[in-house]
């Protein structure tokens, strides 16, 4: 996407070799006109998949989740890092492993959001080495619904995630790939249109 990479490009700083910062425009200040056409961008690209709900992660999955959920008109559900006071339903729950803050979280969502019938869009502002997709397709297993897709906003293709998720069978879809921080950003070559 190249208004996407544009931004990276412009605004990212690479905090080492394995690390983007992106705080300017995803992870804590959020541009929302560049949030809409990332929603517009997975809802293109998931079109066929016959979407009834997106799952994210909070909190950095919550912006490029909502967006993407408007565009294919379903609901958007995140994930939770902790124990709210008030989620006292029966909890769907999986260990996720953080890249970034290297340390191990259990998450939750209420099994009242999830439906066998549920065809579901996983999406992520980032995919390392996958934990977290796969942590959250392990919470729509447990519901006994289907990930029909796992939308990722940049994907750094240097690292395990992106073949550990399609080896799996999933279908990936990322906005922008990374082939490399080293000696600043390079994008994975890609037809753009
Ligand atoms: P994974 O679970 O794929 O190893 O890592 C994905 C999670 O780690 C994302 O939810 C994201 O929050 C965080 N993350 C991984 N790599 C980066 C990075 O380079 N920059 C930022 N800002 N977050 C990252």
């Amino acid at each position: 996407m190249k208004l996407l990479k544009e931004k990276i490009q412009s605004e990212g700083k690479v905090l080492s070799d394995q690390v983007l910062k992106v705080d300017s425009f995803l992870n804590h200040q959020i541009d929302p006109q560049l949030m809409v056409e990332i929603g517009k961008e997975f809802a293109n690209r998931f079109e066929a998949e016959q979407i009834t709900k997106v799952l994210t992660i909070e909190s950095s999955g919550i912006a490029p989740g909502l967006m993407a959920a408007l565009e294919l008109n379903v609901p958007v559900v995140f994930a939770r890092k902790r124990r709210s006071l008030t989620l006292i339903d029966d909890l769907l729950t999986a260990e996720v492993h953080s890249f970034t803050k290297n340390e191990t979280n259990q998450i939750s969502v209420s099994r009242k959001y999830l439906r066998e019938t549920d065809r579901v869009l996983i999406i992520d502002d980032f995919l390392a080495n996958g934990q977290a997709a796969l942590a959250l397709a392990e919470i729509v297993k447990e519901a006994g619904a289907t990930v029909s897709g796992i939308g990722i906003v940049i994907e750094k293709s240097f690292q395990p995630g992106g073949d550990l998720l399609r080896e799996k069978g999933f279908k990936v879809e990322s906005l922008a790939r990374i082939a490399s921080l080293a000696g600043g950003v390079s994008f994975v070559e890609e037809l753009e249109v």
